[in-house]
């Protein structure tokens, strides 16, 4: 059910075409897990949660650091050193009081993954490191969960999204994680804000899509979007599923 309060609080979505209360509803009873409570997922959980998205689960670990707040938009400096989840979650629950936020208090491993993932309709992966990426799409992939997944650096991004043994998945593309310590981060050569707000902001876009309109066609599938926002690239890569593919493929290695 929707109340009149909601028909009018989610008014300029509903109205576009092929949303309808249908789509608000479909919103509503959701749940969404957000992997990353960082530059990514500020911006994922501020849409998803104006979205009206019914259930958001939220896995962080992590505390504000001063070195957060120049792209993490869900933290103020009277935040600095308290739990990023508890702050984020602060901010949301004004921002949208009708949504049940989910909160895991720490880092997503491999003998939590699949019992937290499996609770979940869609799954956002906002994290800031190869491993936790891997992970996700692994554990994504074996549930069956559709999922996006994207990374930030500097002024570069890329995304996709993953509808588990029907497109291509994260290692189709990228095989394995690198190496801890042979490929540049963040920490070291810098990111700009913008950066992870707009990747941030298409992850929301596809994990809406997906629960409101149900139609493929619609996502980020069997591509990568690659954006240089410093050179204002903006450019799509087709990939294909792997079907030596160690995780998707039907190949027993
Ligand atoms: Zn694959």
């Amino acid at each position: 059910m929707i109340s009149t309060k909601e028909n009018r609080k989610y008014d300029r979505q509903i109205k576009l075409p092929n949303f309808g209360i249908e789509g608000q509803k479909r919103l509503k009873s959701s749940k969404i897990l957000v992997i990353g409570a960082g530059g990514l997922g500020s911006a994922v959980l501020y849409y998803l949660t104006c979205a009206g998205v019914g259930n958001i689960g939220i896995v962080d670990p992590d505390k504000v650091d001063l070195t957060n707040l120049n792209r993490q938009i869900l933290y103020f400096e009277s935040d600095l050193e308290k739990s990023k989840i508890s702050s984020a979650i602060e901010k949301l629950s004004q921002l949208n009081p009708d949504v049940n936020f989910i909160k895991y208090n720490h880092s997503l491993l491999s003998d939590n993954a699949e019992k937290i993932i499996k609770e979940y309709d869609f799954v956002v992966e906002a994290s800031d490191n190869f491993k936790t990426k891997f992970l996700v799409n692994d554990v994504c992939v074996k549930l069956g969960k559709p999922f996006v997944i994207g990374g930030v650096f500097q002024f570069e991004g890329q995304l996709m999204t993953v509808l588990p043994k029907k497109t291509a998945c994260y290692r189709c593309a990228f095989k394995d994680a690198p190496e801890k310590g042979s490929y540049p981060t963040t920490s070291e050569h810098g990111i700009m804000g913008t950066t992870a707000g707009f990747f941030g902001i298409v992850e929301a876009n596809e994990a809406i899509k997906y629960i409101v309109f149900k139609e493929p066609e619609k996502l980020l599938l069997n591509q990568i979007l690659y954006t240089d926002l410093l050179h204002n690239s903006f450019e799509t890569f087709a990939i294909q599923r792997d079907e030596s593919c160690s995780v998707c493929s039907d190949i027993t290695l």
